[in-house]
């Protein structure tokens, strides 16, 4: 039977969100994508997903810094699809430099983005799981929400607040059939680490092909990037009844890089 849950997953125009809403689709939920993009690219992404699985494909605009059009996102699946099932809070952004030469815009960006809009999302779509008494919560944390990499201070320091709030809002929410989790992937090839290649390369010194052989696979024992497609399995798995006793838990998926 075909799963028609509804969700929303943030920072879905383009790799690992838009991997997971592809996921979540192919298991026949209706999707709710948001992001930035082309208009035209996001709009054949959204009409491919609808077309391929068979399911109804929304787009918002919504920006991750502000609070008022995350509820109204929100709001727009509740009056559109009646409900939100599943909230996969995946927007983020990265910047990459020593402390002393951090922008403090930069700071607030993404501590905006990779931390608080999950606290937005979750503030404005939680009631309505908890009446249903059923809801699935995924954070895209990161390895960095376990341990450092020097330059990287607001990445890490968000991610490391978006596991805390995992954690509390799983104690808030575990007698509703509501689960709450991070995922910690190592490192993906997507748009956003591509970016931090030259960035890296200019803060350590080194060439770009040394950042990716010395530095991005470095950290993974497996020497490979984790893929979308690995990602997205995981977030079917967390949305299935058997994994209804996972909650407030940090799914590492890198590799083996925080085993050593
Ligand atoms: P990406 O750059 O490919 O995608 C980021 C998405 O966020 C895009 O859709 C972008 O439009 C959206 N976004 C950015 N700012 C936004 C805003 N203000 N409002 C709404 N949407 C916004 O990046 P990615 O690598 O797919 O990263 C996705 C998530 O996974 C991030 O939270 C990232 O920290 C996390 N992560 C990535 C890696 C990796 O190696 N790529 C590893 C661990 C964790």
């Amino acid at each position: 039977m075909k799963n028609r849950r509804n969700a929303i997953v943030t920072g879905s125009t383009s790799g690992i969100g838009l991997g997971i809403a592809e996921a979540l689709a192919a298991d026949g939920m209706n999707v709710m994508l948001n992001g930035f993009g082309e208009a035209d690219e996001i709009e054949r992404a959204r009409s491919d997903l609808a077309s391929k699985h068979g399911v109804e494909a929304l787009y918002s605009g919504a920006d991750m810094t502000r609070p008022d059009e995350i509820r109204s996102m929100v709001e727009e699946v509740e009056g559109e699809l009646g409900s939100v099932d599943v909230l996969v809070n995946n927007a983020g952004i990265q910047h990459v430099s020593p402390i002393e030469d951090f922008p403090p815009e930069k700071w607030d960006a993404i501590i905006a983005i990779n931390l608080s809009s999950s606290f937005h999302t979750i503030r404005a779509a939680l009631p309505g799981m908890k009446s249903r008494k059923w809801g699935r919560i995924i954070n895209l944390a990161s390895a960095h929400a376990l341990v450092a990499s020097p330059f990287k201070s607001a990445y890490v320091s968000a991610k490391h607040g978006l596991l805390g709030l995992t954690k509390t809002i799983a104690l808030e929410a575990a007698e509703y059939g509501v689960t709450v989790n991070a995922i910690c992937p190592g490192y993906v090839k997507t748009p956003l680490v591509e970016k931090q290649i030259p960035d890296t390369a200019k803060a350590r010194g080194i060439s770009e092909e040394e950042v990716i052989r010395e530095v991005l696979l470095a950290a993974q024992p497996t020497k490979e990037f984790v893929t979308t497609e690995q990602l997205g399995a995981l977030a079917v798995f967390l949305c299935s009844d058997a994994a209804a006793s996972i909650n407030g838990a940090a799914l590492p998926v890198d590799g083996g890089w925080i085993a050593q």
